[in-house]
């Protein structure tokens, strides 16, 4: 399986992050063993300014390529909760020099994974996260504010590369990314409900 990973699809977070807003879907990749299930994460110690991104989650269930908008919705089936951990020091200078970022992002277990649930239980342009550190909100998104909808990501995804059962598509993150350090609790919560825990070791 791989993980695909949408960048720059809330406004908010592009400018707290100082970048345009897309014209077109932004998109990277992460392979497999990138996402972890553990509720343990273990810091790398390659950064200092490690970044949480709670994003909401495509379990894709069906191999397509070139699919078009209006099937889009035909290829996955759950959505649940990822954290699209970022080695902000290290993307901040890949960006500078004008270089990939997977050093900053597709290290291990840079993808925690929490619960899933079948898209029938969601309002797909309704659905409300939230990120707490130490029990604290950080991150509060609703799939209203995407910039380019599920089905567009898809869409746009499949003219360049196949889409297999089991990928992953994070859909990028909303505002109040920060930092996380070591003793740090992450929790997700979809719609109000506990979807994702993380302790940082
Ligand atoms: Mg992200």
């Amino acid at each position: 399986m791989k993980i695909i990973c949408i960048g720059r699809n809330y406004a908010e977070h592009a400018k707290e992050m100082k970048a345009e807003l897309p014209i077109e879907p932004v998109f990277f990749m992460k392979p497999d063993t990138a996402l972890l299930k553990d509720e343990d994460f273990y810091l790398p110690n390659f950064t200092n300014d490690l970044h949480h991104e709670i994003e909401l989650v495509l379990k894709i269930c069906k191999a397509g390529k070139h699919i078009e908008e209006q099937f889009a919705h035909k290829y996955y089936n759950e959505i649940g909760l990822g954290i699209d951990f970022t080695a902000r020091d290290i993307q901040a200078n890949c960006k500078e020099k004008g270089l990939p970022w997977e050093k900053a992002k597709a290290f291990d277990n840079s993808a925690p994974i929490g619960k899933f649930t079948p898209i029938e239980n969601l309002i797909l342009n309704n659905i409300n996260f939230e990120l707490k550190l130490n029990g604290v909100s950080k991150q509060i998104g609703t799939s209203k504010d995407l910039i380019f909808s599920f089905d567009k990501i898809i869409a746009y995804v499949s003219q360049f590369i196949s889409l297999k059962v089991g990928d992953l598509i994070y859909t990028g993150t909303p505002e109040g990314v920060g930092q996380v350090n070591i003793g740090d609790k992450l929790e997700g919560f979809l719609n109000g409900d506990l979807f994702l825990k993380l302790n940082i070791l």
